[in-house]
């Protein structure tokens, strides 16, 4: 049955999308496009490599390579790059790599006004959103803004092959955690769900198999067009408490960000259950399953994916710390936050027993 339309509004963010393999080979072409001729490239150290084969593209001397681009963007970090853009003169800004290598593109991009050309390699999702998470003084602050949104995203799906298996799954959940937040966010809408249901579907379908067959351009193609939808999901609307509790985790205790998505993604549905019946129905369709929160979770068994937030090195101490930051400035949920709820929740979490829906 259809879902029922509602009253909405739909932001459509302007993005220009290129995908395909191998279409890595057009950025000195897209650059062009924009009218550019300097581009700064940026990369994580591990990623240089990248960043190298990319400027072969361009004459000698017209491209400048930064390759430091940490993870939860470092001001330091920032203020090097951009000192590093001045003095090349550089007119767009070139990310290869994850949400670490956008996110600094972004920052570049929030300060000096420069296009950004973006080629994804994980599964995140920050190539589709005007959202930046910047870390100074130990606190990570974040903004949205369709300044740093980028102008151009090219999906290539040869540069995900190398994406370690562990880490894709882990990846891959973070985007379905995307998805998921779209389907039951106040500012919901039919255009963003049906991407979001497509999207979990995709990766429903694709993450299993790069578990056997990692370099197979045909799973990886599914995967990485699963991500694309949740990540543009993740910038036409408001995510909820899953992604408030992971910006908590992720910020104050130093936990991994695709992991903590991955381990938490089952408790929050089943906390959520009640409260948003059509997106649980919907959630539980694209994942082929009976109910969202265990389709979920046989999905992270299926997976191996990490399931408790002990594993991710949290102490079991934390969580009272945690639950205070998270009832602090809540985001919009369909289930209010509810302190002792949310203390349970994150002990069955850490503990990594499966999710319980409550009431
Ligand atoms: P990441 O970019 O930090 O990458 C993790 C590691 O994997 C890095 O060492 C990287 O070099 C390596 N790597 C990436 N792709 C690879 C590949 N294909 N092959 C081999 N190695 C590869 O990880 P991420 O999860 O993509 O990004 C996390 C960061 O992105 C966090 O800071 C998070 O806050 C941010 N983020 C922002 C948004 C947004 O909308 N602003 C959305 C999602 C994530």
């Amino acid at each position: 049955m259809r879902a029922q339309i509602d009253a909405f509004t739909y932001d459509a963010l302007p993005a220009r999308i290129v995908m395909g393999a191998g279409k890595r080979e057009e950025v000195a072409a897209e650059v062009g496009r924009l009218g550019c001729t300097r581009p700064l490239i940026v990369t994580t150290r591990e990623q240089a490599a990248l960043g190298d084969d990319v400027a072969r593209q361009f004459d000698a001397g017209s491209t400048t390579r930064f390759a430091d681009a940490a993870m939860h963007t470092p001001w330091d970090v920032t203020q090097r790059a951009l000192d590093a853009a001045q003095t090349a003169r550089a007119d767009c800004v070139v990310a290869i790599g994850g949400g670490s290598s956008i996110g600094l593109s972004k920052a570049i991009a929030l300060r000096t006004k420069l296009p950004q050309i973006v080629l994804p390699t994980t599964y995140a999702g920050s190539e589709a959103t005007p959202i930046i998470g910047e870390t100074r003084d130990g606190q990570k602050h974040t903004q949205r803004t369709l300044q740093v949104l980028p102008e151009v995203v090219i999906y290539d799906v040869e540069l995900t092959l190398s994406l370690p298996v562990a880490l894709s799954i882990a990846s891959g959940l973070n985007a379905i955690a995307h998805a998921i937040e779209a389907l039951y966010a106040a500012d919901a809408n039919p255009v963003t769900s049906l991407m979001a249901e497509e999207g979990i579907a995709a990766l429903r379908e694709s993450l299993p198999r790069i578990v056997h067959s990692p370099k197979s351009v045909e799973t990886r193609r599914l995967a990485q067009y699963g991500a694309w939808l949740c990540g543009t999901c993740l910038g036409t609307v408001r995510m909820g408490l899953h992604h408030k509790i992971c910006h908590v985790l992720g910020g104050t205790f130093d936990l991994q960000h695709a992991q903590t998505h991955a381990v938490l993604i089952p408790h929050v549905v089943a906390y959520n259950a009640h409260a948003a019946p059509q997106a649980m129905a919907r959630i539980a369709r694209a994942l082929n399953a009976r109910h969202a929160w265990t389709g979920l979770y046989e999905l992270a068994v299926e997976l191996d994916a990490p399931r408790s937030l002990e594993a991710l090195g949290m102490l079991e101490s934390g969580i009272d710390r945690a639950v205070e930051l998270i009832m602090q400035n809540t985001y919009s949920n369909p289930r209010a936050p509810d302190a002792h709820a949310l203390g349970h929740m994150l002990r069955q979490a850490w503990k990594g027993v499966p999710p319980e829906p409550m009431e």
